[in-house]
C-alpha cells in the first residue's frame, strides 16, 4: 500500500468554520436553538431562491420529514428510481407507504422519465427524483406528469447541491427539495440536511414533525396531537453549515474543476464511459462516476482493486433497490425490469471526487486507469 493515499471525498472547510463554532461554543448556544440554526437556513434558502427552509439532523431526515410533511401514509404509492442511495427509498418505507422503483436511462444515470407515466396508478401520490451524482433530472416532464396526475415531487437533490435544469438550481424545482450535509457532500457540516419549499404549509408541517410535535405556536405546552421526531440541528453544526453555504459557489466549482480535469485525461480512454452533461443541464459532478465497458479490458472489480493497490480509493456505485433485502416486499417485478440499473450498477465506480483534490491526484489517478488498461 503506497503512503499517499487518495481518498474518494474529504471535507474542505476553508472558510468561517471555526470562527462561527468557537463563537457558538464561548456563548454557551450548543443546542438546536442558537443563532446559526437561523442563520443557516435563511442564507441556504436564499442560495435556493426559496421561502421556506427547515434545517435538520441529515438528509435522510430531510426527506422523511418532506414525506411526512404532504401526507404520505399507509396505502400510498411513491416512485423512487431503482438507482438511488438508500435513504431515498428508506423515507418512504418509514411513513409505511409503498416505494416503487423506475429504472435509470443509460446516459445520465436519473430516473428514466419515459417509465414515469406507466409507473403511476391511483395511489402514487408523490414522485422523488434524484440528481444522481450531480446531473440534474428532466425535470419538466415530471412536472408536467404531477401536474397531470395531481402528485407531489420531491427532489432529492443530496447530491446536487448547485446542479441546475434550465438555468434553476436543483432542489428548487419540485414542489419540496431535500438536501443532505454529509461529510462527503458538497457543502457540508458533518451531518446534517435541509428541507426547501415555498409551500408554507409544507414548512410548518416539517418544523413540526422536526421537534416532536410540539405545538408550533407554544413548545412549553406538552401537547402532541401526532407522533414526531427529534430531528433538530445543533447550532454547532449549523454554525459550519452556515460558513460552507458562505462559499457555495467556490466548493461548487472545485467540483467542476475536477470533471474537467478528469474529462481531459479519460476522454481517449477506450471502453470508459465518462459522466454526461446534456445541453439543458449544469453537472455539478458531486462524484465523478465512469463505467468501465467490455473495451476497457479489466472488468469494474479489477479496476476498484488495481486503483486500490496503487493508493487510490474508490467506491463501486450504489446496488439497485430491487436486490435489497429490506426492499424485497415492494418488488413485483422481475430483476429483468430494471436492465440499466443492473448493468450501471455491475459497471460503475465512482473516482476521488473531494472539493479539495489536487491536480497531481487526478493526474495519478488517470494515470493508474491507462496503466491497468495497458497491462
Ligand atoms: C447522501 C444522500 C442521502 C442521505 O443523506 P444523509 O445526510 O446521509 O442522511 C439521501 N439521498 C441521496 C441521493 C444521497 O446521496
Amino acid at each position: 500500500m503506497p503512503d499517499r493515499f487518495i481518498p474518494v471525498c474529504e471535507p474542505l472547510l476553508d472558510g468561517n468554520e471555526l470562527d462561527y463554532v468557537t463563537d457558538a461554543v464561548r456563548t454557551g448556544w450548543i443546542s438546536s436553538a442558537g443563532k446559526y440554526v437561523a442563520g443557516f437556513e435563511e442564507a441556504f434558502g436564499k442560495y435556493l431562491g426559496a421561502e421556506h427552509a427547515v434545517s435538520c439532523s441529515s438528509g435522510t431526515a430531510a426527506l422523511h420529514l418532506a414525506c411526512k410533511a404532504v401526507g404520505i401514509g399507509p396505502g400510498v404509492e411513491v416512485i423512487v428510481p431503482d438507482f438511488t442511495m438508500i435513504a431515498s427509498a428508506f423515507a418512504v418505507q418509514y411513513c409505511g407507504a409503498t416505494p416503487v422503483f423506475v429504472d435509470c436511462d443509460r446516459r445520465t444515470w436519473n430516473i428514466d422519465v419515459n417509465l414515469l407515466e406507466d409507473a403511476i396508478t391511483p395511489r402514487t401520490r408523490a414522485i422523488m427524483p434524484v440528481h444522481i451524482y450531480g446531473h440534474p433530472c428532466d425535470m419538466d416532464p415530471i412536472m408536467d406528469l404531477a401536474r397531470q396526475h395531481d402528485l407531489v415531487v420531491i427532489e432529492d437533490a443530496a447530491e446536487a447541491i448547485g446542479s441546475e435544469y434550465r438555468g434553476r438550481l436543483c432542489g428548487s424545482i419540485g414542489h419540496i427539495g431535500c438536501f443532505s450535509f454529509y461529510a462527503n457532500k458538497t457543502i457540508t457540516c458533518g451531518e446534517g440536511g435541509m428541507v426547501v419549499t415555498n409551500l408554507p404549509e409544507v414548512a410548518d408541517k416539517a418544523r413540526y414533525y422536526r421537534n416532536m410535535c410540539f405545538p408550533l405556536t407554544d413548545a412549553r405546552e406538552y401537547r402532541h396531537e401526532e407522533t414526531g421526531f427529534n430531528y433538530r440541528m445543533p447550532n454547532t453544526v449549523a454554525a459550519i453549515g452556515l460558513a460552507q453555504t458562505e462559499r457555495v459557489g467556490h466548493y461548487v466549482e472545485c467540483r467542476r474543476r475536477n470533471a474537467r480535469r478528469y474529462n481531459d485525461r479519460l476522454r481517449d480512454v477506450k471502453g470508459l464511459a465518462t459522466p454526461v452533461e446534456e445541453p439543458w443541464a449544469v453537472n455539478s459532478y458531486w462524484m465523478y462516476g465512469i463505467l468501465v465497458e467490455d473495451e476497457f479490458g479489466p472488468d469494474r472489480d479489477a479496476v476498484v482493486r488495481g486503483l486500490r493497490d496503487n493508493g487510490v480509493d474508490t467506491r463501486k456505485f450504489f446496488q439497485p433497490m430491487h436486490v435489497q433485502e429490506c426492499m424485497a416486499a415492494y418488488v413485483k417485478e422481475g430483476p429483468g425490469s430494471y436492465p440499466i440499473t443492473n448493468e450501471i450498477a455491475a459497471r460503475g465506480l465512482y473516482l476521488p471526487s473531494g472539493s479539495a483534490l489536487a491536480e497531481e491526484q487526478i493526474e495519478h489517478v488517470c494515470s493508474c486507469l491507462r496503466e491497468l488498461q495497458a497491462a
